[in-house]
């Protein structure tokens, strides 16, 4: 039997399948199907309900799934590399110094050992984790502006290497961890990481309160989601 299920606000297909066994398993398969096998006689009310029960489990995966599929983007001289969701033409330069410099379109990096790609991806690594820390907080301080309930939170926004998702909200220790690959993406792509992040402040999951907020406070979040997944994931 095949049912659809909406999950990051694409259909995908689930197949569910009556078996002799004992208890319901859960797959998903390469191209994103949900496969359900459940024991003869449960009933499909019961699969809705344990699907409902696993739906977080469910995105994670397939989230996984999505981004081993996508190519990643490497460093590389003459190659491009995208600030603030801008394209810039990497130049790579032998240099007594380490620096960047970006000027028109043109990302100029400036190494001391131009022929290590490894080591110039260190000098961009650290030139992102610098600059992102000011927009990360300009955009946290315009955001929570317009987030009357959420004001009074005062929090500290930390860029950090993670290698999985955009953002983490620790409420107790009033830190948001944000991805610093974040400054690959526009500006409004930030924003809602950050509103996301901000709105785990008071509710800690995935629920339906938690979207309720988002639709309050982030317009067109579903499409933003899906372009920062779909476009920026190669970064990570
Ligand atoms: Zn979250």
């Amino acid at each position: 039997m095949k049912r659809k299920l909406i999950i990051d606000d694409l259909e995908r297909d689930v197949d569910i399948q009556w078996k002799n066994i004992k208890n319901i398993i859960l797959k998903i398969k390469d191209d994103g199907t949900i496969v359900i096998s459940a024991p003869k006689g449960v009933l499909i009310q019961r699969i809705n309900l344990f699907l409902e029960e696993h739906i977080e489990w469910i995105e994670n995966r397939i989230s996984v799934i999505e981004r081993n599929k996508k190519k990643k983007w490497q460093l590389e001289n003459g190659g491009t590399i995208r600030i603030l969701g801008i394209d810039y033409k990497v130049n790579i330069f032998a240099s007594d110094e380490n620096f960047i410099k970006l000027n028109m379109n043109q990302f100029d990096i400036y190494t001391k050992k131009s022929e290590n790609l490894d080591y110039s991806m260190k000098i961009v690594d650290k030139w992102i984790r610098n600059e992102s820390a000011k927009v990360f907080q300009e955009s946290f301080e315009s955001t929570i502006q317009n987030m009357i309930s959420y004001k009074k939170y005062k929090i500290d926004i930390k860029p950090r290497k993670m290698s999985k998702r955009w953002g983490t909200c620790y409420p107790q220790k009033a830190v948001i961890h944000l991805n610093s690959k974040l400054f690959h993406a526009p500006k409004e792509l930030i924003d809602y990481v950050v509103i996301h992040e901000i709105i785990h402040l008071k509710v800690p999951n995935h629920s339906e309160k938690f979207y309720s907020e988002m639709e309050i406070y982030c317009e067109n979040w579903k499409e933003k989601r899906k372009k920062l997944n779909s476009e920026y994931y190669g970064y990570l």
